[in-house]
């Protein structure tokens, strides 16, 4: 398989694994979960939701690599939806992870809003949409942070490594990719989630592969099985939404897990070896 790129590649070095803040590590081994609601709505419901995480995930189940997600700019289909709360969502967003003690990650989609995104928080991730913002791409090889480069849902393989190699070319070394699923014909769902490319990137690539199962899914019932498929194929972690009044969301209602859900899912991927 010819491939356009060159530092993504295996044969190009070392596997890589992402450093971040308080010690969590993607790609390491042991799996890493992003978890956390769609948007950061208010600085009370991002504290408690982060709070909860911590206290599941690293109190209960021991899990050592975990990390907070909150929007603060949102990609929307309709300008009249909730657009993010932006800086002032980074502001709670970094309390919220600091009474956790956990990092923290957004996705940034300007390239205008890298360096203060950078200031605030501990791993920035490229959206679906943004995966070949080529201008957004070179400004984010230029922090020393780690950065999630989603894939977008009608692009290659070979699409997808090209736009990490933007990252890597330019500087950037902490760079993890994450599927979000692809259009199909899956109508039920929300996209297909294409879990085919978890073993084809780890062969083809040394970056670490994370899945976000939420937004594949599109509806909450969905997601737990497919953290479990995701895990099984052996992807380096997952990303997953969660909501502590999921109906009440201002985005992404629909697919965001009830904390009670959440545990739930997380005790029992526990139980079966996967987490
Ligand atoms: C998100 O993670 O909130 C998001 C918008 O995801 P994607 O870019 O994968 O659609
Ligand atoms: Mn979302």
């Amino acid at each position: 398989m010819g491939m356009d790129c060159r530092l993504v590649l295996r044969e190009a070095g070392e596997q890589l694994v992402i450093e971040t803040a308080r010690g969590v590590r993607i790609g390491a081994g042991e799996p890493t979960v992003i978890a956390g609601p769609c948007s950061v709505e208010d600085p009370d419901m991002i504290r408690e939701t982060a709070v909860f995480i911590r206290r599941l995930l690293v109190d209960e189940l021991g899990l050592r690599n975990v990390i907070i997600r909150g929007g603060a700019w949102k990609p929307r289909t309709s300008p009249y939806s909730f657009q993010g709360h932006g800086v002032k969502a980074l502001e709670w967003l970094r309390e919220a992870g600091d009474a956790a003690g956990l990092p923290i990650a957004t996705e940034v989609m300007d390239p205008r809003d890298v360096a203060i995104a950078a200031e605030y928080v501990d791993v920035l991730w490229v959206g679906a949409r943004n995966m070949q913002n080529t201008p957004l791409l070179r400004e984010l090889a230029k922090i020393g942070k780690p950065v999630l480069l989603k894939r977008h849902f009608g692009t290659t393989i070979n699409e997808w490594l090209c736009a990490a190699e933007y990252l890597l070319a330019g500087g950037n070394e902490q760079v993890a990719l994450v599927e979000r699923g692809t259009r199909g014909f899956n109508e039920y769902a929300r996209f297909s989630l294409d879990i085919t490319v978890i073993p084809a990137v780890q062969e083809i690539s040394r970056l670490p592969i994370l899945v976000d199962v939420s937004h594949p899914a599109g509806r909450r019932s969905l997601v737990p099985p497919l953290a479990a498929a995701a895990l099984a194929a052996g992807a380096d972690g997952v990303m997953i939404e969660v909501h502590p009044r999921p109906d009440k969301a201002l985005s992404d209602a629909k697919q965001q897990l009830s904390f009670d859900l959440f545990a739930e899912t997380m005790r029992q991927l526990r139980r079966r070896g996967l987490l």
